[in-house]
């Protein structure tokens, strides 16, 4: 039975960001999940230390978040949102107004994270054309950002591996600089970061009459391997997007959700944007719903007779599906009365505590954390932070050993990714980063050798 599963998934599965040639050698099927761990078809279990992705908050099977679907599976499952509404979306539409950032007061839904910055790219083009500034047409994106993977995404995204191949499909964006401490010349927060504002400065002041918006990850650049903006950078950002008239788009769908010990990163900063996307750990990690919040201001500028044409032309199938939705409020009931947030600005500091123990090993280089979002960074040699060559695949290697060892995540090139689900105790974490810490020096001893 085992046997045959994993035949089939090699016969007829394409895999999601996966050269094929890699599954097939190392077939991996997941059974089942329970809290913080899942459990492969052999019946082996692992510590779920990337949250599934980058989701997972309360653990697998959480029997709130499991009776929450039932309980709307007795009403209904799906109907549309085009022209109506429903009872969960509603309702979930209300509670995300109130923990967002004061001045969005508005949702969409749609059914991912890319979707969701697809939504916003779009609303603050149209925004512009609705109140008759129709010149201001371009975006502003940072360096190595990450957006999602449909096009409109792609376009404003900037990861050479990923996105270099679809160069000729993108729409043009102006590519502006974040501060990398570890690898600036510097490596001074401060200087790293006023470098990154005078350039971007000098951008927005040149182009600004042709610009709708700007967009960014919120605090840390996922993708780009957990990479921490230093104090001051998107409060910065905010200032210089303001003066200039530039919409602010932040991209919060990995960082929201408590995942960096507020509900919101942007709220480390005070900063209010114009655009909002988030997603992933919005429904607990079970169901693929997103949201894109908005000011009322945006909201008005579509506003109007329909024969005007301002409407916002965009949906999708499922969007706002009642099962997502109901899933997604009992998750906020639960951030409430398990006071999650605080929880993991607690836990924060003791998992900081417990990643500096990684440092004794010669070859990490870096380790970067906000919240419960933490990469470690490889490297050849601590002193001159030379990078493996990267045809070694050193994270790649390290992460297989990991899953050896019991705990799965994903690397980002020779970044580490540690995101566990962040109902996890400090046991649990304790657990996790000793397994980390022997793949780590298993693999990069052979590797010095
Ligand atoms: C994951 C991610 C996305 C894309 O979300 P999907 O649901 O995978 O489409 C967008 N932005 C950031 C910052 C992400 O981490």
């Amino acid at each position: 039975m085992t046997y045959e599963l994993i035949e089939k998934s090699k016969k007829y599965l394409w895999l999601p960001f996966t050269q094929m040639k890699d599954y097939d050698e190392q077939p991996f099927i997941v059974e089942s999940g329970e809290g913080i761990k899942v459990k492969d078809i052999h019946g082996k279990e692992y510590y779920d230390g990337f949250s599934s992705v980058w989701l997972n908050v309360h653990g697998h099977r959480k029997k709130e978040l499991d009776e929450a679907i039932k309980q709307q599976l007795d009403k209904i499952a799906h109907s549309t949102l085009l022209g109506m509404t429903n009872v969960p979306a509603t309702e979930l539409a209300e509670k995300l107004v109130g923990i967002s950032p004061e001045n969005l007061t508005r949702v969409f839904y749609s059914d991912s994270g890319a979707e969701a910055m697809e939504i916003a790219l779009k609303m603050a083009f149209q925004y512009w054309q609705n109140i008759g500034k129709p010149r201001k047409q371009k975006f502003v994106s940072m360096r190595n950002g990450y957006h999602g993977d449909t096009i409109g995404a792609v376009s404003v995204g900037s990861i050479e591996l990923f996105h270099h191949v679809y160069g000729p499909l993108m729409f043009d964006s102006f590519k502006a600089p974040i501060p990398y401490v570890y690898r600036s010349k510097s490596s001074d927060p401060a200087t790293c970061r006023d470098e990154c504002l005078r350039e971007l400065e000098q951008l927005l002041a040149e182009h600004h009459n042709d610009i709708a918006a700007l967009s960014i990850e919120s605090m840390v650049q996922g993708a780009a391997g957990m990479i921490v903006m230093p104090e001051g950078f998107l409060s910065g950002v905010r200032r210089l997007c303001t003066q200039y008239d530039v919409l602010m788009i932040v991209d919060e769908v990995a960082t929201g959700f408590g995942r960096t010990g507020k509900m919101f990163a942007c709220e480390h900063e005070g900063v209010q944007p114009d655009l909002m996307a988030a997603g992933k750990g919005i429904t607990g990690g079970y169901l693929p719903i997103a949201v894109t919040f908005a000011t009322e201001q945006i909201y008005e500028a579509f506003y109007d007779d329909y024969t005007k044409l301002k409407t916002f032309f965009h949906g999708h199938s499922y969007t706002g599906n009642q099962l997502g939705c109901a899933v997604a409020l009992e998750n906020l009931r639960l951030f409430e009365s398990e006071n999650i947030v605080h929880t993991v600005a607690e836990k924060s500091s003791e998992l900081n505590q417990l990643l500096s123990g990684l440092n004794e090993l010669p070859c990490v280089g870096d380790i970067r954390q906000l919240g419960f979002m933490c990469g470690i960074e490889l490297v050849q040699s601590k002193q001159t932070k030379q990078p493996f060559p990267a045809n070694g695949r050193i994270g790649y290697h390290v992460s297989l050993k990991m899953r050896e060892l019991g705990m799965l995540t994903r690397p980002l090139g020779d970044v580490i990714v540690f995101m566990p689900p962040l109902v996890s105790t400090k046991e649990d974490l304790q657990a996790m980063i000793a397994i980390m810490k022997q793949a780590i020096m298993e693999v990069t001893n052979v590797a010095i050798r």
